[in-house]
């Protein structure tokens, strides 16, 4: 049974005992439709595949089921750092939930074995290799564990994005504890990688659940590239003080980028895998600590950050595929506000990428064939990439498609090209035909740098050189930079109006469509290289509606506070959306303030008092 719903939506609950567990425990009022499901899925002991994206709530899944039916469950996961962060958060709502892993001291884990036989805890998590191969299956045996959630389960699979050979090991668990349920939760859709999970874990007759892919809190924008640090600094301008990831592709280019904003003030802090594992380590906690607002990163930072109110992913260059895309912006606005994505894109990296892919492909030892089959499965998934970026439609459209989901609205009022501010160049045919003619007359024999010299009117020394100044399409184009201007070019690239050499200094050359435009037979569209101007998406409006943003400046620095003297990632405190609901609703009694979304039992007894205090101004955070 396969069943697509939408995930941003909430049901009633129909099981009282569930609702009660739901609002005194986490303090929400709804289950998200497959959360339903998946819980009624695991109280029945069905096994279960839940295919959600990030964010969509997949934890709360196997969170709930064992505090209604006062089990211990298992939860598996892959990293040291989404296990603890989980326990956190759990141990800020009271929830009795414990991790054993190779970080902790003997004595520490013997502890969390002795709360494990008394029957204490309702969750434990754990790594694969772990749980394979230390004796703890024979106390799980012991204690009779009934239900196992493994999460990340696209790691099991090696046609996943990520695959860990020791997830293969979970096989085993079906044998070991037959009667037991087995509940495996990603957030990679692909049918392949889905049937691969059900088969490595041998699921039983699975309940299949998938939810929707497109993420409705998230305003997607694609700004064709000028100037990285000008247009960086201009989109980081629009979310002072909040959360932001900028990923680059090369290690150099963070340092570069980080050094930079914080030179101009901001708080920010370079990384990638070639850093020390304590600096990084180091920068990961300041980043959910709050006390750094931006980390400019490579791919290598994401899995295991965790913290829910990025309010803006910015990609200062082409990522590699859109399932990668798809996952680096999935970090924004995990709370379900409004948050931002924004794609610098040139098409120079798409010739980088491809030189790129070449050279690893040709330095690994695959077999020639392999070699090229490999070349062309990443230069698939970089077209795909391109396509999205230089498309002018609807961008949720174009990513839920993707992903083979349709996407029903006919405009989403959250992308660059459905809030219009899209720009067309005027005279886009016209500049066309200079630069193509200029391509010409320097004999299709240079590169795009030379051409847009020329095209300037620049005097440098290879023009003098080749007695470019002389040529007529010299200083055509005198009123645009060179970095617009080469922009143009990329443009054309882009949609094939003009070709490029492969290599190592690729040359610029005509093609049949070029001439096409040059005899005036074919219209040319062009967009308006800007740096990004930004209107507000309705989400990002509604989110706000009625929030006093100078309370939810002082609860934040209030949080702040706290999560340092506690060492604790500041969302695992109480999150974004629950500061918000507080400063909306300036609740003036205990009573009013669990009715504030994300305020459950246990947090007011934390902090209902200190809270009133705040929102009555009473205290200084
Ligand atoms: P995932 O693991 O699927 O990426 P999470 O489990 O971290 O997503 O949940 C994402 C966010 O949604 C969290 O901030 C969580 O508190 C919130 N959330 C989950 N379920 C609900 C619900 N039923 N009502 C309100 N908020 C929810
Ligand atoms: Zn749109």
């Amino acid at each position: 049974m396969t069943k697509q719903v939408e995930t941003d939506e909430t049901l009633p609950l129909g099981d009282a005992q569930i609702a009660d567990v739901l609002t005194r425990w986490w303090g929400f009022d709804r289950l998200r439709p497959l959360q339903a499901e998946a819980i009624a899925a695991a109280l029945a002991g069905r096994d279960s595949l839940v295919v959600m994206p990030t964010g969509g709530g997949k934890s709360l899944c196997y969170q709930l089921p064992p505090l209604v039916g006062e089990t211990t469950d298992v939860v598996i996961s892959p990293l040291v750092a989404l296990m603890k962060d989980q326990v956190d958060a759990l141990e800020a709502i009271g929830y009795p939930a414990a991790a054993i892993h190779g970080g902790m001291s003997q004595e520490e884990r013997s502890q969390v074995r002795d709360r494990l036989a008394a029957g204490e805890l309702r969750l434990l998590f754990t790594a694969p290799e772990r749980l394979v191969n230390t004796g703890l299956l024979d106390v799980l045996a012991r204690v009779g564990v009934k239900r196992f959630a493994v999460d990340e389960a696209h790691c099991i699979s090696q046609w996943g994005h990520d695959f860990r050979p020791e997830y293969r090991q979970l096989a085993l668990l079906r044998d070991r504890f037959p009667s037991a349920s087995i509940h495996a939760f990603t957030a990679t859709a692909t049918p392949q990688v889905r049937s691969d999970i059900a088969r490595q874990l041998s699921l039983r007759d699975p309940v299949q659940l998938v939810g929707t892919f497109d993420r409705p809190n998230l305003v997607y924008r694609v700004v064709p590239r000028t100037d990285r640090i000008v247009q960086t600094l201009a989109i980081l301008g629009r979310h002072r003080g909040e959360a932001s990831i900028v990923y680059c592709i090369s290690r150099k280019e963070t340092e570069r980028l980080a050094a930079r904003l914080a030179a101009e003030g901001l708080l920010a802090c370079p990384y990638h895998a070639g850093l020390d594992a304590k600096q990084r380590h180091r920068t990961q906690e300041a980043f959910t600590r709050e006390t750094i607002d931006i980390v400019v990163a490579t791919v290598a930072f994401g899995m295991g950050i965790d913290r829910s109110d990025v309010r803006l992913v910015l990609h200062t260059s082409l990522p590699k595929s859109l399932e990668a895309y798809q996952q680096e912006t999935g970090r924004a606005g995990r709370d379900g506000l409004a948050a931002e994505c924004v794609l610098l894109y040139s098409s120079a990296d798409v010739f980088s990428w491809e030189s790129l892919v070449r050279k690893s492909a040709a330095e690994s030892e695959l077999e020639p064939e392999e070699q090229e089959r490999l070349i062309a499965s990443q230069m698939e998934h970089l077209l795909s990439m391109r396509r999205y970026a230089q498309a002018a439609r609807c961008r949720h459209a174009a990513l839920s498609e993707y992903f083979g989901q349709s996407y029903p609205a006919a405009a989403c009022g959250a992308c660059d090209v459905c809030l219009g501010e899209t720009d067309s160049l005027p005279d886009a045919t016209v500049t066309a035909q200079k630069i193509l003619s200029c391509v010409a007359r320097v004999q299709e024999r240079f590169g795009v740098r030379h051409v847009c010299e020329v095209l300037r009117g620049a005097k440098t020394d290879a023009v003098l050189r080749h007695r470019h100044d002389g040529l007529s399409t010299f200083g055509l184009l005198a009123a645009v930079d060179q970095r617009t201007a080469e922009n143009l070019v990329h443009q054309l690239l882009d949609q094939e109006l003009l070709a490029r050499t492969a290599g190592d200094r690729p040359v610029v050359t005509l093609n049949e469509r070029s001439w096409e435009v040059l005899r005036g037979t074919r219209e040319v569209v062009l967009l308006e290289p800007r740096a990004g101007k930004a209107k507000a998406s309705k989400a990002d409006t509604d989110d706000w509606q009625g929030v006093d943003r100078d309370l939810f400046e002082r609860l934040r620095r209030w949080r702040r506070r706290i999560a340092e003297a506690r060492g604790k990632p500041a969302w695992t405190i109480l999150d974004d959306k629950a500061l918000r609901a507080i400063a909306r609703e300036r609740p003036d009694s205990l009573a009013a303030l669990l009715r504030c979304k994300g305020i459950g039992e246990k947090r007011l007894a934390d902090f209902g008092d200190e809270l009133l205090k705040l929102v009555s101004g009473k205290e200084d955070p």
